[in-house]
């Protein structure tokens, strides 16, 4: 029997997970670690709340953790609770999917200042992580600065620029929903460096910027490029693209009772935040592109800026005893292969990139290369060998069925337009765990 730990319970734990059922049947035994009593990751606590068909995959990864060879062990930091050395005494292969939690930063003047986020701990607020929970973020001004043209910088923007009445359905927790219905913003500015071809923001999210209900997109037509370079970006991209040029025409008639706006400012990179204390404004230096890269031009202008968030990407958390690439922000590896027995995939892997769904054949390569190096398994202690540990270490661990009590109790603490209300602390996690 091989015994495979797996560290972190999102979409590129559980797509490993399930790579290891195809490829072992019942001559494999996963145990899926999270530091949280919760499982899934991103798709609980990064994937936008107004995005509930995104998180329907769930039940995919609710399937493998019913299965009788597949476990979630919950609560259990890895690096603290137990050493990767003594999880790797445990089991055949250690296989990190820890996602990247963690904001990279711009490293300009004034990031300090209050009111500047990045988007790990904003996206992590309305999404009720514990991390983030109270984070409390002052949402009284009148303009908010999105650094970043990718999705996060999307579903940032929307959350920000939504009436409560759109979060019908939704599962955005109590403390956001009323922090943004009280909110006094009625400008959002994305910030982008480079210009409308470079966007990274994908057609079927960009679009919801046009449907909603009291904001409309802003967009100068004078920043786009002429409509036949539009010939040489792949179908994707051009569709974006197409919407960029559909909001750049729309008429104040088109925008008749939408008061809010949600503007691009694109060939602008972000220089400092400026502000007493708290964040007043954002200076950004106009930019032209050179071989596809922004390069400054000296033209400096600012924005006022009463909240910031920049979203530009994220960063893998270092685990003591794992070599860390500090330059990447991802745990060192050879693709996927980190020292004997120990393994990364994912966004731990590669970087913050691609969907949900690019990390099912990371999954399932990382498994390839542990078959290739594990055999049949050294007949290892598994699961009983953490548990042992546990036990005399006074580790509180939760299993699969206790965060089945967290999501009865949360299903049914749900407002009545959503379908749960979450638990935003650890200590009422562990408090519904325990029924
Ligand atoms: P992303 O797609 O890599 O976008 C990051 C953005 O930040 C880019 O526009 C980038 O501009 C900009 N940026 C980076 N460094 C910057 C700097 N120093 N100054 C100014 N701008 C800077 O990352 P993301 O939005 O965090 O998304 C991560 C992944 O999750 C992506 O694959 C995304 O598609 C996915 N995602 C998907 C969904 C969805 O499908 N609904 C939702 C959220 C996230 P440059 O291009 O110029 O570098």
């Amino acid at each position: 029997m091989r015994q495979i730990a797996i560290v972190g319970s999102g979409p590129a734990g559980y797509y490993t997970a399930e790579a290891a059922q195809k490829q072992w049947g019942d001559g494999v035994q996963v145990d899926i670690y999270d530091f949280l009593p919760v499982p899934y990751g991103l798709i609980r606590t990064g994937v936008a709340p107004d995005h509930q068909s995104i998180k329907a995959v769930s039940r995919r990864y609710e399937a493998t953790s019913l299965s009788d060879n597949v476990c979630f062990i919950g609560n259990v930091l890895v690096g603290d609770d137990v050493s990767v050395e003594e999880l790797r005494g445990f089991y055949d292969a250690v296989i990190f999917a820890t996602g990247a939690p963690n904001d990279r930063e711009l490293g300009l003047p004034g990031e300090d200042l209050a009111n500047v986020f990045g988007s790990a701990a904003f996206v992590g607020w309305y999404n009720g992580h514990p991390h983030f929970a109270s984070l409390d973020p002052d949402l009284s001004g009148e303009t908010a600065v999105v650094i970043g043209a990718g999705n996060v910088a999307l579903d940032v923007a929307r959350i920000i620029a939504k009436t409560r009445g759109e979060f019908s359905g939704s599962d955005i927790v109590n403390h956001a929903l009323d922090a943004l219905d009280a909110s006094g913003i009625e400008r959002v500015v994305f910030v982008v460096r480079r210009g409308p071809h470079e966007i990274a923001m994908t057609p079927k999210e960009l679009g919801e910027l046009g449907h909603l209900h009291l904001a409309s997109p802003v967009v100068d037509p004078a920043d786009l490029p002429p409509e036949a370079d539009d010939a040489a970006l792949d179908p994707g991209q051009r569709k974006s693209v197409n919407l960029l040029r559909a909001f750049a025409s729309l008429s104040d008639a088109d925008r008749a009772g939408k008061h809010r706006r949600v503007e691009f400012d694109f060939f602008a990179s972000p220089v400092a935040f400026l502000g007493q204390g708290k964040v007043e404004a954002v200076e950004v230096e106009r930019t032209q592109l050179e071989d596809g890269r922004a390069v400054g031009t000296g033209e400096t202008y600012t924005i006022p800026a009463d909240i910031v968030i920049g979203c530009i990407g994220y960063r893998t958390s270092p685990v003591p005893g794992v070599p860390f690439d500090d330059r990447g922000g991802i745990l060192a590896n050879v693709e996927g292969r980190i020292s004997d027995g120990l393994y990364c995939v994912g966004w731990a892997r590669r970087g913050p990139s691609g969907t949900i769904g690019t990390n099912r054949p990371d999954g399932f390569a990382i498994v390839e290369k542990v078959a290739q190096d594990i055999g049949e398994g050294a007949g290892k202690a598994g699961f009983a060998g953490f548990e042992a540990l546990a036990a005399e270490r006074g580790v509180d661990f939760v299993e699969f069925h206790h965060w089945q009590n967290i999501d009865k109790a949360e299903i049914a603490l749900a407002r009545d337009d959503a379908p749960r209300e979450k638990f935003v602390t650890m200590e009422a996690m562990m408090a519904a765990a325990r029924g």
